[in-house]
């Protein structure tokens, strides 16, 4: 039975890559911040995984994680990961994403130099790319210190894989959402607001820019990608997005649609939420992904955004 140590498995993607992999029999270890211990997405997975205790900033506890687990598969996916951010903290955003990418890669090469490593970058690396859509090799630019830092990572992935020969990949991810985001990206922002105002306990939402574009996927579409990634013979970088272009309005009519009220009059844009416009539409081109890994998202942007709604719709329910 293969071995895997997810870092971040309290976190939406841990916790799907978490459910995967033990569905088809691998032994699941995962990385958790001690104040994490009783978060809501590791419930479920109570006895069914070990948890050991790590931090990003404290590097000896990320090797000592690693040495102790000897994982087969390892699975770096913690990070902080709201964007806006990281301005408010270059310096912290820099050592627990690029720093704490060193420190495991280098750790896995001292444990086991055959030990295979799959990193979750970010498709804030392109920043103003100038070219949309943006695959593997397109002019990476970034524009905040989160993209910075993630293209630190990224490109020390494939220093190391050239150097060392060390079997890591990258998944250059676009933004992915499920019932287990958390309420400050704008989805669950916006399925959440309809849930509440379809149930009479909110009478209006405030967002940001509602033109702003992204290219949005499901998570569990994502850590699947992962898998493939890493289990692959040879290691590499694979952009996992949809291809579909989509904006914050299309996500509001989608999820006001789910529960039947129109939106109109009760999304109110608010100066608040409006960040500065990007240069470069950020675009995924999944075609590396889908010719080479067999790897194309299953779940639409219609189920995902109803999902999430349901599962609003649920939590606020039950808390009422
Ligand atoms: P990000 O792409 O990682 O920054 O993910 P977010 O979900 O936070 O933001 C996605 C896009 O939605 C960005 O272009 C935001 O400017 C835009 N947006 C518009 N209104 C809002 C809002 O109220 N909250 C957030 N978080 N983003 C908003």
């Amino acid at each position: 039975m293969p071995r895997a140590l997810i870092t971040g498995i309290a976190g939406q993607d841990g916790s799907y890559l978490a459910d995967l992999l033990l569905e088809d029999g691998t032994d699941v270890v995962g990385l958790i911040r001690a104040e994490d211990r009783d978060g809501p997405n590791l419930a479920h997975l109570t006895g069914r995984v070990r948890l050991v205790e790590g931090d990003l900033l404290d590097p000896a506890s990320l090797r000592a994680a690693v040495g102790d687990v000897e994982p087969d598969e390892l699975y770096h996916l913690a990070a902080p990961t709201f964007v806006p951010a990281s301005w408010d903290d270059p310096t912290t955003t820099v050592a627990a994403i690029a720093g704490a990418t060193s420190t495991i890669l280098a750790a896995a090469r001292e444990t086991d130099p055959a030990m295979r490593v799959y990193v979750a970058t970010s498709s804030e690396i392109f920043g103003d790319a100038g070219v949309s859509p943006q695959d593997e090799d397109s002019p990476k630019r970034p524009r905040s210190p989160y993209g910075v830092a993630k293209l630190a990572a990224h490109q020390l992935i494939a220093l190391l894989r050239e150097r060392h020969g060390q079997h890591v990949s990258a998944g250059i991810t676009f933004n992915h959402e499920s019932p287990r985001r958390p309420p400050h990206f704008v989805p669950r922002k916006i399925t959440r607001g309809a849930a509440a105002i379809s149930l009479g306990l909110q009478d209006e939402l405030r967002l940001g820019d509602l033109g702003a574009q992204r290219d949005w996927t499901d998570a569990r579409d994502v850590v699947r990608g992962a898998v493939l990634a890493l289990r692959h013979d040879v290691p590499g970088d694979y952009v996992f997005a949809s291809g579909v272009p989509r904006t914050v309005k299309d996500l509001v009519d989608a999820a006001f649609a789910h529960v039947g009220v129109d939106p109109a009059g009760r999304v109110v844009v608010d100066p608040e939420f409006v960040r500065p416009p990007e240069p470069t539409q950020l675009l995924g081109d999944p075609t590396r992904a889908r010719e080479v890994l067999g790897w194309e998202p299953r779940i639409g942007f219609a189920q995902m955004i109803g999902e999430m709604v349901e599962t609003d719709l649920a939590e606020l329910r039950a808390a009422g």
